[in-house]
Parts: C-alpha cells; structure tokens; sequence
C-alpha cells in the first residue's frame, strides 16, 4: 500500500502491547498472526474459485465461493474462516463421492477482526477437498466501496472495488484471511453488460464487454491481494506489458502522467530480478480510492489524486510496482513483519526514482518523509515503534502508522550505506529469488541477513545493532539523516518570509519542485498572522492548488493556525479527495485546534458518504476519540 503517514494517531485506539523484556517468558509467539481466526494449523487453503454476480441495486456480491483446501492435522474436524458481514446460505463438502451439507455457525463478532465461521466437516471427509460456500456481501463490507454514478468521473455508470489489505479480504469472500497463506485463484464474475470487470488476475486488454468475465492467478498470492473493481473501465496501452484501465474521461490525463511506467519495469526487472507476473497494469479510480496506490498483482490500484499534471507525484507508481517483488513475491508472514512488505518497497521505490529521475528528486522525497517520521516517533507509542513491535489480540490494524514505511526505508538505507550499494543490491537479488513466492517474519530475515552480510569477515554492521532496528524504539543513532540542498533553501526563505524579511515577490516559486513548496509550508513560523497566511494563499495560489499533495500541506497548517479565510477551500478539499493520507490529518488537525472539533464532525458528516468504509473508519475514530 501506499500510506506512508500516519493516520494511527487518528486511529491507535486499542494499543496495549507488552514490553520486549517479557518476551521470554510467557507464551510470546512473533511469527503469530494476530489479524487472523483461521486455523492454519489443521487446514491450508491452496485454490479458490468464485462465482459472482456483481448487483448494483442490493450493493451485495452473491454467489459461491470454493475453497479447494488440505487437512493438516488428521484429528480436525472443524475450520475456521474469517468473515466480515457476510451471510451463508449453504455450506457443503464435495469430494469424489459427491457433495454432502455441512454444518456451519458464526462465533462472537470482533471489531477488528471479523466474525469466525466454524464449519464441522461431514464424517469421512478426505484429506483433500472442495469446500463449498454459498454467501453473499453486506451493502457494509468493509472492503467494498458502491459508487453510485454521480461519484464517477463520467457520472453515468455506477461502480464498484474492493480494498483487501490488511483485513478485509474477509468482507467479501469467507476465507483463511493471513498473509502466511497463498492460494491460486479463479473467478466468473457477471455484471450489467455495459460494464467492465477487472481483477488481480490474467486481464486481457481486448476482452469484449459481455457482461460476463473469467480470470485466472496461476501465481499463488496471499488473501489480502485478492481484489475486484467494476465499472465503465477502458483501456489503453502505456508500453509492451503495461496499460491503464480507466473511466475514459480520465484516460489521456492518465496515460501522459504514468507514462513511465514501462521504463520503470524494465529498470525494476535489470535491478531485482525477473518480473514473475505477466502484464504490470494501472487501474486508476474515483477520488475515494482510500490509499495512494494498491500492489494488486499485475494490476495495482491507483488514486486520481495522482494526476498533477506534472508527473510530480508518481512515486507511488514506483512505490506499487516495487511490490512486485516485496510484497507480492516475498510477502510478510504477519502484519506485525509489516515492514518487510512497506520498508523494503519504500527503499526500492527511492532507486527506482533514483534512475528514473535523478538523485535531488529523491533526496527532496527522502527529506519529506524523515520529517512525517518524526511526527511519527512523536504520536505512535513506543512499544508500536520497533520495526518489527509486539502485537497481541487487542492491537488495532493500524497500529504503526507510517513506521513500518519510513524506519524501514533508513534500515535499507544504513545497510547499503555500510556494505556498498553492489553487494547490497546482490543480496537483495538473491534474497528475492531464495523466498520467491513464500512468506517470511522479521527473524527469518535477520538469519538471512546475518548467513549472507553480517557473517562475512570484517563485516561493518553486527546482529546487535541490527536488532537495534528491528526490535527497538525510536531511530538509531546509526541512521543516516536525509539531507536536500533544495528544501534547505526552502526552509530557509519560509522563516525569512516569516519573519518580514523576504517579500514573497523575491522568491522565484515557479522554478521549484512541488517538494520544495510543501516544505516551505512545513517550515513556516508558528507565530504567522492571517494576513501574511492570505498574502500566501493569493499569492501562491494554495486554496485552489492542483496538487493533493501541496494542497494537504496548506490546508493541515490552515486547520492547525485557525486561518478561517481559508476554512471554505479547505472543505472543498475534503470534498474532492478521499484518500486518507490527504484528508485524515486535516480533520485531525481541525479536531485538535481547540475550537473546531465539532466543525470537524460537521463536515465529516457532509462528505462521509463519498468516502470509503475504510476512510470512515479512520476518521469516525479520530472524532469519536476526542471527546
Ligand atoms: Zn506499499
């Protein structure tokens, strides 16, 4: 995913997790998944076939999902799935004698986790069997988001996609929903005629609309990359092997800002290894899209907040591509080893930039980032801070925040900074192709680690500070501290300006990065009276920006300093974007202001219905949580 910023403060609600001191002694397992009902132990899912209808007027999937699984434990009788607002219709056994009813129940409902379904399997079941589920979705399902026409680019068709990580899978198809598991899949999915079906699965660019639509994963991936969108999707070529699905009024805007999407596969593929999935395509969605982006295999899911104009924010391509390998090919065992997914991906996306574009760019991102980090380090609670924290039943799903992402990306950095970028990038190869297609927990990485950099004679980097990372609070003093010469000057010209002393005509804005001026923004005084916030705001033209991203920085400091000239743009904002990274703050910073906390829940009020469950979620939290 692309988050990389911390709506927990908004949403770390139920945060009690131990100190590491006590690991030793109690029943403490790291490898773990809290996240989970599923007894992974007794019975493994290896395929999944489902067939859905896809009703628009109901807001419901409907249909039968098969899950073709093995019994581990010869003794076991009982399964256990994750579900979410789900409801069963039927649940049967079907083995080569033919199909026999099993008995199903739901247990106690859990906020973050679901609701566990128990189905007892028919006496003399075999070891390997299809199990058969008749169900359909709730109108609630957490990962699903109806759109209805008026809330599409076209305004014409209604549409319909899924958000499966981290816990979700589960609201839209009863499984085993842990990253420790992978299955293949296939599905026939049927919807109006009109509309288009696309999946993390084989999309075929010349499928004709018929209303009905196969797909198949060949590669096995684990619950939380299942996903679905349907809608009034077209598409167009961007290179051999990648392409944009979109509305097509967003088609061109679309094509000239990720149009180096192919070159950016091409280099992935000389610097980490073969690309193992096909097609790499972009579906870009309405503004309620929760996140940046989305690593759905061969197909990532991409928020139109993107579409600057400028391809200034195409990072977060660079970001979903690199899951390729971390993530999607080499996938965290629990969410608790999230880092391994995010950290990893965040490091890669900077090299990729890196090539793609140059060294000043990515320090300017770099810089930014270690900023949002520290607030981070501020907000998140020290026993959520180790990369790799201890979690137990009660931790909430985002329980980190943008750690995993950020603290991560300075653990690469420090360790290619002391081993050389060469033998580095030689271990990250071999790494990928030696987990290809498995999962993998924080330890199992370290003993890697340490067999292939850490062992070697005169070795610059020991076990110990490497657990440092791994297992400690805060940031190391080892850390190497982005550094831009640019947003320097940034930085410096905002406390000038602030302080009177630069006229904002002196300062050539047109010639800098987007980057640039949101630091500015970052780095403005505290103490600043409205008039020069609205000398800013005319002259810069900030209220009204095209950029999200310029646009979240303004309005976060619009809320945070009570600048009422610029509370109306700054409800358009919340209006216009539904990705979480790009409103979350700005309500909580409204929330905390001191005066508008009920302001806050008015305009969640009026814009809540365009957003998505899992938006809803985080910032109903936040609201609630202030009183
Ligand atoms: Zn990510």
């Amino acid at each position: 995913m692309h988050r990389k910023i911390l709506i927990t403060v908004f949403a770390f609600l139920f945060i009690t997790a131990c100190s590491k001191e006590t690991a030793e002694v109690d029943n403490y397992d790291p490898a773990r998944d809290y996240f989970t009902f599923a007894n992974t132990g007794a019975f493994v899912t290896e395929h999944l076939a489902l067939n859905l209808d896809v009703d628009f007027e109901a807001e419901e999937l409907r249909g039968f999902a098969i899950l073709s699984m093995r019994r581990l434990d010869p003794d076991a009788t009982e399964i256990v799935l994750d579900t979410r607002d789900l409801a069963i219709a039927s649940a049967a056994v079907l083995t080569t004698a033919g199909s026999e009813p099993a008995e199903y129940r739901f247990g106690e409902p859990h906020k973050t986790l679901g609701t566990p379904l128990f189905v007892t399997l028919p006496p003399g079941t075999n070891e390997q069997f299809d199990l058969v589920l008749e169900y359909k979705t709730s109108p609630e399902s957490t990962a699903l988001q109806w759109l209805p026409p008026e809330l599409t680019a076209g305004g014409k068709h209604p549409m319909v996609f899924s958000q499966s990580q981290a816990v979700h899978a589960r609201s839209w198809v009863p499984l085993q929903d842990t990253p420790a598991l992978r299955i293949t899949y296939e599905a026939t999915v049927r919807t109006p005629e009109s509309l288009l079906a696309v999946m993390s699965a084989n999309n075929d660019p010349l499928t004709p609309r018929t209303g009905e639509y196969h797909f198949d994963m060949p590669q096995p991936i684990p619950s939380y990359l299942l996903a679905i969108a349907v809608g009034n999707f077209y598409f167009a070529p961007l290179g051999k092997e990648t392409g944009i699905y979109t509305e097509p009024e967003l088609l061109d805007a679309s094509v000239y800002e990720f149009a180096d999407t192919q070159a950016m596969l091409e280099l992935a593929e000389e610097k980490f290894g073969p690309y193992d999935w096909g097609r790499y395509d972009l579906l870009v969605l309405p503004p309620s899209f929760p996140f940046g982006g989305m690593e759905n295999p061969r197909l990532s899911f991409i928020t139109p907040s993107l579409l600057a104009g400028d391809r200034s924010l195409v990072s977060v391509i660079a970001h979903e591509l690199a899951h390729s390998w971390s993530g999607n090919l080499v996938t965290n065992a629990t969410w608790r080893d999230g880092w391994l997914n995010e950290g990893m991906t965040s490091y890669l996306e900077s090299r990729l930039m890196e090539v793609i574009y140059n060294v000043k760019r990515v320090d300017e991102e770099r810089v930014l980032m270690y900023r949002e980090l520290l607030l981070d380090l501020e907000t998140v609670p020290e026993t959520m801070q180790a990369l790799a924290p201890r979690l137990d039943d009660t931790t909430s799903e985002d329980f980190q925040g943008g750690i995993h992402y950020s603290k991560g990306q300075l653990f690469l950095e420090f360790l290619e900074n002391a081993f050389g970028r060469e033998t580095f990038d030689a271990f990250l190869e071999s790494y990928f192709q030696e987990f290809a297609f498995g999962t993998i927990t924080t330890e199992r990485f370290l003993d890697y680690l340490e067999v292939n950099l850490l062992s070697q004679e005169g070795a610059p980097v020991s076990r110990e500070q490497v657990e440092q990372w791994t297992y400690n609070p805060g940031l190391p003093d080892n850390a190497i501290i982005p550094e831009s010469e640019n947003l320097n000057i940034a930085a410096d010209l905002a406390k000038s300006w602030s302080d009177g002393e630069t006229a904002l005509v002196e300062i050539s804005v047109a010639d800098w990065s987007p980057q640039a001026t949101i630091h500015f923004i970052n780095s403005l005084s505290a103490e600043l009276s409205h008039e020069k916030l609205a000398e800013l705001d005319a002259g810069w033209n900030l209220s009204d920006t095209q950029n999200a991203e310029i646009g979240r920085a303004w309005f976060i400091q619009v809320a945070t300093r009570r600048h009422l000239g610029a509370y109306e743009p700054l409800e358009a904002h919340l209006n216009r974007y539904g990705r979480g990274r790009l409103i979350a703050p700005v309500y909580r910073a409204l929330a905390e202001n001191g005066e508008d906390l009920e302001l806050a829940r008015e305009m969640f009020e009026r814009a809540r219905d365009a957003y998505h469950p899992i938006t809803v979620g985080w910032i109903a939290s936040g609201l609630e949580e202030q009183d």
